[in-house]
């Protein structure tokens, strides 16, 4: 079969190599100059920053992907545990360490920040998270995921249910068990994984803070864009062609079938399938037009979800100073957290104060200079469209305050600073076609957000969507898994290795 996929992100490359590998004819589209959409690593002077993902989590997938095409992932991108996976920090002064793949040691963390009786708050919460876990990552991770009824029909649907509680969003589970605010803070923080609001987020995510523990916090060695460059090399390894600087402007059908694409230059490129990396928004609202009653639904649901958050970051080039070594991963929480929520779910508008990200990774291969290291800082964001981005002076004014608020912590900024670049939401939208710069697509906000996200496959036969804004969303390893399920639903060729 010859396959396009438009789009080379980390869920359109792995699809790709994947189908090439099963003895497809796959060619990638790309409208960027680069490939690895959000999935980058930048030099800016003598320092890298990861201005994407700066954690891999559940790295099975990405070690499946390569055991799959050819070389296993340790001899081709290494990576590193990170110890601790954070370093959390409240603004009573108060502040815990959470320990990587170790609960005993995380617990300890706890009873030693917060009292025993957080610990075993917290224990009781991962362990209600693991069965959530266990019963979910088959029907609604690792599947295509169909209608409600088809889970319905499962036989342990009413089991299921009860451990999972759809009815219960994140923050109510977690007011049930945890008592001490600062844990909540931290189990809240889970939902801005796939830029939601707790509030509104399902309590099953809280799964994401049991599979970070379980599965670990790693960093790759040199910059999460070397597992870029790695995915990269393997899908041209087993043949897949790729075009950089070529958007395309429409998918071409035949009746209700996709059979091509067209690129903005044109140029018709016909094809047996056709599988879309862009954002789904983008896919049935733009590169696909007509099919009024084919579409309705899935139209109806991404006009009806609620976008995820976007990102705005500092990339910071900094002197080192020995007396004061960040952790890889610190998060410097406000004194309310609801405010954060309120001003980008409610409002639309910038945090005044957020809760900080700063991941300073002490990896050699990201300076080329032994004097400087590079702090990658995010605080989440309203889209650009919610909040118009494009306003430089603001930008400049709230990135200052957003250093001001790193050194109110204590931390020193502005006497070690090197260089500061200014990401907004419009950057990333104009980087990488990401409508208003939202990191993850849709967000989880409300009990059936799962099922309103773009199904793997599309209503249009022949079309197929992969990606964090289709199942089952966005972040690395959810992407890599919506490789393999399209992988899946194309199958291989007879007698191809896969
Ligand atoms: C600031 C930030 C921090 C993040 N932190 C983490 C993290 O720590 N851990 C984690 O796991 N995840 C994180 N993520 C999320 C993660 O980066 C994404 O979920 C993942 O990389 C998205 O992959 P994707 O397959 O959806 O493709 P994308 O990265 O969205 O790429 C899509 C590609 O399609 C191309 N394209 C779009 N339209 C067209 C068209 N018409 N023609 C041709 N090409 C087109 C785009 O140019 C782009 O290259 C972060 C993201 C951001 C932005």
């Amino acid at each position: 079969m010859k396959i396009v996929v438009i789009g080379a992100g980390m869920g359109g490359m792995t699809a790709a190599a994947r189908l090439s590998r099963g003895g497809h004819e796959v060619v990638v589209f790309e409208a960027s100059d680069q490939v690895g959409g959000k999935c980058r690593t930048e030099w800016i002077g003598k320092v890298a920053f990861d201005t994407g993902p700066s954690l891999l989590t559940l790295p099975a997938v990405y070690r499946d992907f390569f055991q799959r095409t050819g070389k296993p992932m340790g001899l081709v991108c290494p990576i590193e545990s990170v110890n601790p996976s954070f370093d959390y920090r409240f603004t009573d002064g108060s502040n815990v360490k959470f320990s990587n793949l170790s609960r005993k040691e995380t617990l300890d963390a706890i009873t030693s920040s917060f009292g025993a009786e957080g610990a075993s708050q917290w224990d009781r919460i991962m362990k209600r998270a693991e069965r959530m876990w266990d019963v979910s990552r088959v029907p609604f991770v690792e599947s295509e995921l169909k209608s409600p009824l088809s889970l319905i029909k499962r036989i342990t649907f009413l089991r299921d249910m009860k451990i999972i509680a759809p009815w219960k969003t994140l923050r109510q589970h977690a007011d049930e068990i945890l008592k001490d605010e600062r844990l909540r803070y931290i189990m809240d923080r889970y939902a801005t994984y796939s830029g939601s609001d707790p509030r509104k987020a399902p309590a099953v995510l809280s799964t994401i803070a049991f599979v970070e523990e379980s599965f670990g916090a790693w960093h790759v060695k040199g910059g999460l864009g070397n597992l870029t460059t790695t995915v990269h090399q393997r899908a041209l390894d087993v043949g897949v062609t790729f075009h950089l600087n070529s958007p395309v402007a429409s998918i071409q059908t035949t009746g209700s079938k996709a059979t091509g694409v067209v690129l903005a230059d044109g140029t018709i490129v016909e094809a047996d399938a056709v599988i879309a990396n862009a954002d789904a928004s983008l896919v049935y609202n733009t590169l696909i037009t007509g099919h009024k009653r084919a579409l309705k639904k899935a139209r109806k649901n991404i006009a009806n979800a609620d976008v995820s958050v976007a990102g705005f970051s500092l990339l910071l080039g900094m002197r080192k100073d020995p007396q004061q070594v960040l952790n890889h991963h610190t998060i410097l929480f406000p004194e309310n957290y609801d405010a954060e929520f309120d001003a980008i779910f409610n409002d639309g508008l910038p945090v005044e104060k957020p809760t900080i990200y700063i991941c300073a990774p002490q990896d050699e291969a990201m300076s080329k200079d032994e004097n400087l290291e590079g702090w990658f800082v995010l605080v989440n964001a309203p889209t650009h469209g919610q909040f118009d981005w494009s306003n430089h002076e603001f930008s400049s004014k709230y990135a200052n305050s957003i250093i001001d608020q790193i050194e109110a912590r204590g931390i020193s900024v502005r006497d070690r600073l090197e260089s500061l670049t200014i990401r907004t939401p419009s950057d990333l939208e104009a980087a990488v076609r990401a409508p208003g710069g939202a990191i993850y697509g849709t967000s989880s906000n409300g009990a059936r957000a799962a099922f309103m996200r773009a199904k793997n496959r599309s209503p249009i036969k022949g079309l197929y969507l992969v990606g964090g804004s289709a199942h089952p969303g966005g972040g690395l390893p959810l992407v890599g898994i919506s490789g393999d399920l399209v992988t899946e639903a194309i199958g291989y060729e007879k007698n191809a290795r896969h």
